[in-house]
């Protein structure tokens, strides 16, 4: 298996070579500009500009990659595998700027073409291989760990279409394939000589080896390659760049090569597609299961090519020897989606190696560690066994076995007790039988956790418990963070200029010292600073809501603002009440005490889900019959803002005013919108959910909107439930939903919201919008009384982004770190001593 260890022949100069001397970046730009893109006249396009400076930072990149990759060999690091269906990286150019330090250099540049940084970076498509958070996150992720100089290669699927892109027609969504590769992707470097054969289909044979050991043979099957496409991560200022490793499907060539040879071109080519089609498009479900074919090619496909790639490393490096594996390699798994993983790392062991099945279990849960995300049943992969057993009949034998000898552990444990093997068993019986790949995943890690504190406690008392009772140990909690690189540094420069002249820039290296803020909270020249970057903010947000919805909104008014994936969970339903409600009382002249407010709502909606799409149309149809009523116009302005995505974030953010955090209590495992905005300093109105629950324990009670139920409250509000009564109850609900019937928001589309109208209605509606729709109003109230306190609410919003130091990313993967990978920083004294560090926020 091993491969021959190639001859290499190192030029002189190169591979000692120092990284790149920043004082040719003017002169590298004009070179790929005028040779490697063969251009001439820089006025024909921006574009052809985007692409000469983003392969002029690419060479930088690429530079101090070799260097990383050099001491993790020299330095022998234990290294962690990110595996990932999904990466949601949004825009490279400007982030590689900022960690490269190499703003004055590229602006200096740009002079010379007579054009700026930010109008360049507009050319560059959003990479969105990702839904929303999941995908984020691990973004977020690759920022940290290279940030923190630690030892993390991302593994996942570059998807020719990534998350489909939005428009609106008529007030509804259309979704529209986005193409991103189209104009070519500067930013990564193919590496087919470290290409991956990936089985599919065909059967096991038996075969016994010259030592009398029997053996499985996968045999018969119809390989597909998976072709490496390596994207640089760069750390913040600290000289090291990480890799995510992004794996293309192809045809392998004697596939084709049997079908040419038997005169069926057409059938070779139509196979070959079949082989391309793997790696085509992202599924664009965000928090619910698929069950697709394809879906499930494309799990194994990035499982078993990443396992390959570290698994030829190894035996490169160490022989074949497995004895030490788990002592340098861990994979973290981003949900279920690679779970399939630990079985391939088991067939790899067992079937390539020949170990035995114990020593290859020993090895494998001692490398794979499992995060959850959701809680949310309709969420929760499974995979029918008969599907398994035709596309990975290898595989699901390994899981068969898995599962036999985790049974009969299960049964030391409850003697006696089948009902609970019945339960814990990896293969759901009843019907079809069904794959539960969570507890796969969870009996072969050795860390599961969660990604908030109530998260992992509901975890652990509820769909888990039993795994708890089994492992109390395996258990731990993570809260998710984000990159202030990104989300503070980048995406608001004029606040992050403001900060810095007040507590320095280290904070962008260690948010922890962000808290020295703190101290100018009720400094009255600073509130008026802090204000004015706001306007600035605002203005830019009220720029791309006029280009993109045509409607008029002004910084003068409160910014209130839910982006996020269009989910009944998340509640966007409750946040158009609540206009509709303001609404109502405009109409009726009750504006005592009213502060004006441009409301914004944006977010993607699964192409196949009903509801979402419903509440999309309702959203547009209210908008517009506010926006178009003269009465309204001083104190309301809506606006659905279409193909929300990473860049579009990066706007809406910093001039967010009001966060909406308003899912229904125990349904968001953690959120991470919340912390961006939080960091740019607005204010939250939530529910005690996900990390909502630790925004609010680290700002303070009083700088925090709470309302609504909790989440061990919500069986019992279930079980007597009578939302007609709430209605009747209160006045301004049953105004809203007299708007509502009466047909005001579709006077020529009858019955279009009837299917809302009778969610929010039914007493088995599992969101409790009727519910919670008072107390949010209230909280609402004083939402409005502090705005009007404008130094007071200033106040507030220093204080938030004061206390956002937790909720940097770099403390989520310290955590990873010390508690779960256990990773050595690499050494950068010799090149930067400045890496990020989160040593003050570790708890
Ligand atoms: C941060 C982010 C998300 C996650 O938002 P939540 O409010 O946590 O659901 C989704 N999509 C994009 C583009 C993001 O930047």
């Amino acid at each position: 298996m091993a491969k021959q260890v190639e001859q290499v022949c190192v030029v002189k100069g190169w591979q000692e070579g120092p990284v790149i001397d920043e004082s040719t970046l003017k002169d590298d730009l004009t070179r790929h500009f005028y040779y490697t893109l063969g251009r001439d006249k820089v006025g024909e396009s921006q574009l052809y500009l985007y692409h000469a400076l983003a392969l002029t930072i690419r060479d930088r990149l690429v530079a101090r990659c070799r260097e990383t990759n050099k001491k993790i060999k020299q330095q022998k690091s234990r290294k962690t595998s990110y595996l990932s269906l999904e990466f949601l990286m949004g825009r490279a150019l400007g982030n590689a700027v900022l960690n490269l330090d190499l703003e004055d250099q590229v602006s200096s540049a740009l002079q010379e073409y007579c054009t700026k940084i930010e109008t360049i970076e507009d050319a560059e498509h959003d990479a969105g291989l990702g839904n929303g958070g999941l995908g984020r996150l691990a973004a977020c992720f690759l920022d940290s760990c290279a940030s923190l100089a630690l030892p993390v290669i991302g593994y996942g699927i570059r998807y020719e279409y990534g998350m489909f892109n939005q428009s609106m027609s008529d007030g509804n969504q259309i979704e529209q394939p986005d193409n991103w590769l189209r104009e070519g992707h500067p930013w990564e470097l193919s590496a087919p000589e470290h290409s991956k054969r990936i089985k599919f289909g065909g059967y096991v044979n038996s075969y016994t080896d010259k030592q009398g050991r029997e053996h499985r043979q996968w045999v018969s099957s119809h390989d597909v390659l998976a072709v490496p496409y390596d994207v640089p991560i760069p750390g913040y200022k600290n000289n090291i760049v990480n890799t995510l490793r992004l794996w293309k499907s192809e045809a392998t060539d004697e596939f084709n090569l049997t079908e040419f040879n038997a005169g069926s071109y057409s059938e070779a080519v139509a196979q070959k597609n079949l082989a391309e089609q793997i790696t085509m498009v992202l599924y664009p479900n965000d928090s619910s299961e698929n069950g697709k074919e394809l879906r499930l090619r494309q799990q194994y496909f990035l499982s078993s090519a990443s396992i390959q790639d570290i698994v030829d490393q190894w035996v490169n490096d160490h022989g074949e020897s497995f004895t030490d594996f788990a002592d340098y390699h861990v994979f973290q798994l981003n949900d279920t989606h690679p779970s399939i993983a630990v079985a391939e790392l088991m067939r790899v062991l067992v079937d390539d190696y020949e170990l035995d099945w114990d020593d290859a279990w020993q090895i494998t849960t001692k490398t794979m560690a499992y995060t959850n995300h959701t809680l949310l049943p309709e969420a929760l992969e499974k995979w029918s066994v008969s599907l398994f057993s035709k596309l990975l009949p290898r595989i699901l034998e390994i899981v068969f076995e898995i599962n036999a000898r985790f049974l009969a552990d299960v049964a030391q444990h409850w003697p006696g007790d089948v009902d609970k093997q019945r339960e814990l068993s990896l293969i759901e019986e009843g019907g079809e039988p069904q794959i539960r790949m969570a507890y796969l995943a969870i009996v072969g890690s050795y860390s599961v956790n969660g990604v908030a504190a109530l998260h992992t406690e509901l975890l652990k008392a509820g769909l888990f418990k039993e795994f708890y009772a089994l492992w109390p140990n395996k258990f731990n909690n993570k809260t998710n963070g984000v990159t202030p690189r990104r989300w503070l540094a980048h995406c608001n420069p004029t606040l992050s200029e403001l900060i810095s002249e007040k507590i320095g820039s280290d904070w962008v290296r260690d948010f922890a010292q962000i808290n020295q803020l703190r101290r100018f909270y009720d400094d009255t020249s600073f509130q008026t600073q802090w204000q004015d970057a706001k306007v600035i903010n605002k203005q830019r947000l009220v720029d791309l809501v006029k280009e993109r919805c045509g409607v008029e909104f002004d910084v003068s008014m409160m910014f209130d603002v839910q982006v996020k994936r269009i989910h009944e969970y998340k509640r966007q339903l409750l946040n158009i009440l609540h206009v509709i409600h303001l609404y109502d009382r405009i109409r009726r002249g009750d504006t005592q005490g009213l502060v004006p407010r441009c409301v914004l709502l944006g977010g993607k909606a699964a192409p196949g889900y009903y509801m979402a799409k419903k509440i999309i149309k309702l959203i547009n149809n209210v908008a517009d019959v506010i926006n178009k009523d003269p009465l309204a116009s001083s104190y309301l302005r809506v606006a659905f803002l279409p193909n929300y995505n990473v860049t579009a974030m990066e706007v809406i953010c910093p001039a967010t005013d009001l966060s909406e955090q308003v899912s229904t209590a125990g349904k968001e495992a953690s959120g991470t919108g919340n912390m961006k905005f939080m960091m740019n300093g607005a204010l939250t109105i939530g529910t005690l959910d996900g990390a909502n629950i630790e925004i609010r324990d680290a700002v303070g009670a009083d700088n925090f909107f709470l309302f609504g139920a909790e989440a061990h409250q919500i069986d019992d509000i279930k079980s007597r439930y009578n939302p007609a009564h709430l209605i009747e109850q209160n006045s301004d609900l049953a105004n809203v939903m007299h708007l509502l019937e009466s047909g005001h928001f579709n006077l020529f589309e009858p019955c279009l919201f009837d299917d809302v109208i009778n969610a929010i209605k039914s007493p088995h509606d599992p969101w409790l919008v009727a519910h919670d729709f008072e107390s949010y109003v209230s909280a609402q109230k004083q939402v409005d009384k502090a705005y009007a306190d404008q130094a007071y609410w200033t106040q507030m919003s220093i204080l938030n982004t004061a206390a956002s130091g937790i909720f940097s990313s770099d403390r989520t993967i310290s955590q990873y770190s010390d508690d779960i990978w256990h990773l050595t920083p690499l050494n950068t004294s010799d090149t930067d001593s400045t890496t990020a560090t989160s040593k003050a926020t570790k708890s």
